[in-house]
């Protein structure tokens, strides 16, 4: 049989569509609809480098489905980006915001470039002529974009001054985590974290449980992890371990958060904490504890190490941690697994806040953001889990149903044109 891995991520994410589809009895023609990106804009990126040579990259824009409204997805720049992972990520940024009911659809840009090896101004010269090759999809009303891996508010601004210079007016609603004094949202930094909290306390609830004095681990300290961390932290659980890229630390008595962030701002790393242990990463995601946080990078559980996998639950903070296989693996051992497109969506949830104000020419105040937010997250965790259990089937085909039926149902509704 075909492995799962062999598949290219397009591939993937329509084997995840067709399993959602499934198990909803979705009827042919409504799939025939929503199994393909509605529209892929490759574009050419020529610029002129620091020593003056010219120097051509390549950019694309997928909008996989907007028929419950504008398309919604990040911008990733990184050598490896590919348009079959494009219209991957479109595909799951589409279930990502029905699953939290934003009226969105879902998309998702790229260029193919690295970085790290790129000024400032090289960066900014790749991000306006990508921003003018797209700008005949992109809009406030029609597509919106967002930071992804190695994208970030500043490039979210040139992007809202390229598309607002060719306007003729500014336009802050084209694109979201854009910086504060640029109409971006309170609480967009905490987003992720805050979601992924938030998620994990609903499940427990559900589940009748009393998030409290429980064991927690979490892979990568970076912007989710951390604040995960940290509200787990002051409600009263242990965090026993963590890890950057530099390595994992490790003291069973749990670690005091607060002061872990500051050490790792101080010394760019989370080694050398005091009172910790450090010891190998893979030892710690193996740690027996109740809740593993993997907020890292894809593929961190594999079918190599999920048999070891002492956790009671794991929260997919991170885009895609846990292989196909290491899936299987880890819901035959019974472990409750939130999963991404659900336990990572505050981060959108706060962009659809940030425009919502944006197009409304108001601000709202972080305790408003956190509130709202709380809502969102509990309510779409509350559904997803409600799903596993009426009709048996695992988490993450669930949140992808879910997020399927809600697409399929404006689908249908629409009706089709011409
Ligand atoms: P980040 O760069 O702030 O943090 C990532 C952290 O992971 C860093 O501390 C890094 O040192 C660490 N790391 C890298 N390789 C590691 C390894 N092999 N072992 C352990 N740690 C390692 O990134 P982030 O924004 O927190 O994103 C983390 C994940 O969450 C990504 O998968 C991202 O796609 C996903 N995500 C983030 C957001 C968001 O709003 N930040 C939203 C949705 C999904």
């Amino acid at each position: 049989m075909e492995s799962l891995n062999s598949l290219n991520p397009f591939e993937m994410a329509q084997k995840n569509f067709d399993l959602a589809a499934d198990a909803l009895n979705l009827e042919p023609n409504l799939r025939e609809m929503m199994r393909y990106p509605e529209r892929c804009l490759v574009v050419h990126i020529p610029i002129r480098m620091d020593d003056g040579k010219i120097k051509r990259f390549e950019g694309y824009r997928v909008q996989f489905n907007t028929a419950r409204g504008p398309a919604k997805g990040g911008i990733r720049y990184h050598p490896n980006v590919t348009l079959d992972e494009v219209k991957a990520l479109a595909c799951w940024m589409t279930w990502k915001c029905a699953i939290v009911n934003l009226p969105y659809g879902g998309g998702k840009g790229g260029v193919a470039c690295n970085p790290k090896v790129l000024s400032m101004n090289e960066i900014e010269h790749i991000t306006r002529r990508y921003t003018s090759g797209i700008l005949p999809i992109i809009g406030p009303q029609s597509d919106i974009p967002a930071p992804d891996v190695y994208t970030n508010p500043q490039i979210m601004a040139w992007i809202m001054d390229t598309y607002s210079m060719t306007k003729g007016y500014p336009v802050h609603g084209v694109v979201t985590g854009k910086p504060l004094g640029l109409g971006g949202s309170l609480g967009r930094d905490e987003a992720t974290g805050r979601g992924v909290f938030y998620t994990i306390e609903s499940i427990y609830d559900s589940l009748g449980l009393q998030l409290k004095d429980q064991r927690i681990v979490v892979q990568g300290f970076g912007n989710a992890g951390s604040v995960a961390a940290k509200l787990l932290h002051q409600s009263e659980n242990k965090v026993i371990a963590v890890s950057d890229s530099s390595g994992a630390i490790h003291n069973s008595k749990g670690l005091d958060i607060s002061r872990l962030i500051e050490h790792k701002a101080k010394t760019g790393s989370v080694l050398e904490f005091e009172g910790t242990e450090r010891i190998q990463p893979d030892e710690m995601l193996t740690l027996e504890c109740d809740i593993l946080i993997p907020a890292a990078l894809e593929n961190a559980i594999t079918k190599e190490n999920a048999p070891r996998i002492k956790a009671r639950m794991i929260a997919e903070a991170a885009n895609g941690p846990v292989t196909p296989e290491a899936d299987k693996i880890l819901f035959e051992k019974g472990i409750y697994l939130i999963p991404d497109i659900l336990c990572n969506a505050g981060g959108v949830t706060v962009s659809y806040f940030e425009w919502v104000q944006n197009e409304q020419h108001l601000f709202w105040d972080e305790q408003d953001i956190y509130g709202k937010l709380e809502k969102v997250m509990k309510n779409a965790a509350k559904e997803v889990n409600r799903i596993h259990r009426n009709r048996k089937v695992n988490t993450r085909i669930a949140a992808t149903m879910l997020g399927v039926s809600r697409v399929a149902e404006a689908t249908r509704l629409r009706g089709l044109y011409p």
